[in-house]
This record gives C-alpha cells, sequence and structure tokens, in this order.
C-alpha cells in the first residue's frame, strides 16, 4: 500500500474483501474479469503488490513481474480466447488510468479491425 492511501480496490480483490471473477491467482498475480468488458474476453492482469502505480513503475522496480504479467496473459488469452490478444497499459488519468495498482488490459475475442482503442 502506499503511503498516504487507503488499499486499492485490486488490493481488496486479493484480500477477497470485494468479489470478482478470479481466473488465475498464483503467489504474484492475481486475474480477473473486468467488470465493465469493453471486449468479448476483457481480464485484468494485476500484480497483487499495490507498490507500482503503472508499467513505467514496474519495469522499473521488478521487471521479471512485469514479464510474469505478460507471461501470464498469454497464457490467459491461450484458454480464453484464441491466444491473440491485445495488453494495455493506460498510464495516467488522461490516458484512461482510474486505478493507480499497476494491471494489464488483456482484451481478445474479436477485436475491432484499425483501432487501438478499447
Ligand atoms: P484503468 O481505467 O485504471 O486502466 O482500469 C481499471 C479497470 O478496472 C476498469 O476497466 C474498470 O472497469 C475495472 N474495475 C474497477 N473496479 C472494479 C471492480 O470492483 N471489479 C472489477 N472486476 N473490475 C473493476
Amino acid at each position: 500500500m502506499s503511503a498516504n492511501a487507503e488499499p486499492s480496490i485490486f488490493t481488496r480483490i486479493v484480500a477477497r474483501e470485494i468479489p470478482a471473477d478470479v481466473v488465475f491467482e498464483n503467489e504474484r498475480i492475481i486475474a480477473f474479469r473486468d467488470i465493465a468488458p469493453k471486449a468479448p474476453v476483457h481480464l485484468l492482469v494485476v500484480p497483487k503488490t499495490e507498490a507500482y502505480r503503472n508499467a513505467g513503475e514496474l519495469a522499473a522496480g521488478d521487471p521479471a513481474l512485469l514479464a510474469e504479467v505478460i507471461t501470464t496473459a498469454q497464457r490467459l488469452a491461450d484458454e480464453h480466447s484464441d491466444g491473440e490478444f491485445r495488453l494495455v497499459f493506460n498510464t495516467g488519468p488522461s490516458a484512461g488510468q482510474t486505478v493507480f495498482h499497476v494491471h494489464a488490459h488483456l482484451l481478445g475475442g474479436h477485436l475491432p479491425e484499425g483501432t487501438l482503442g478499447q
């Protein structure tokens, strides 16, 4: 938890204080369905630690954990879709970030062509 904040909503999901449709969990990562899906498959792949607010901080602080987020995303895309996916790390409010606990949006299924947006 950051020094001046309440536990993030994702930390509360890890603690099972808030229900979620969890599809994967190990010691360091949890993945669950986004509550407001923007694609046929829309999972959030989340390091359990909330020490990192975004992907850049995670890359600098624990690159192995960032790599595990990505390999987990591939495995989940294999299980829940056809193995093809878009991975989105929103960074900052102007990019649409609303939860400042690093997480990857795994978007799969049939995505619209020609756009990077959700
Ligand atoms: P961001 O906007 O920070 O990149 O992504 C946050 C995501 O978390 C959003 O897509 C939002 O729908 C999702 N989200 C927010 N609160 C909850 C919740 O309580 N449960 C689940 N499953 N997803 C949530």
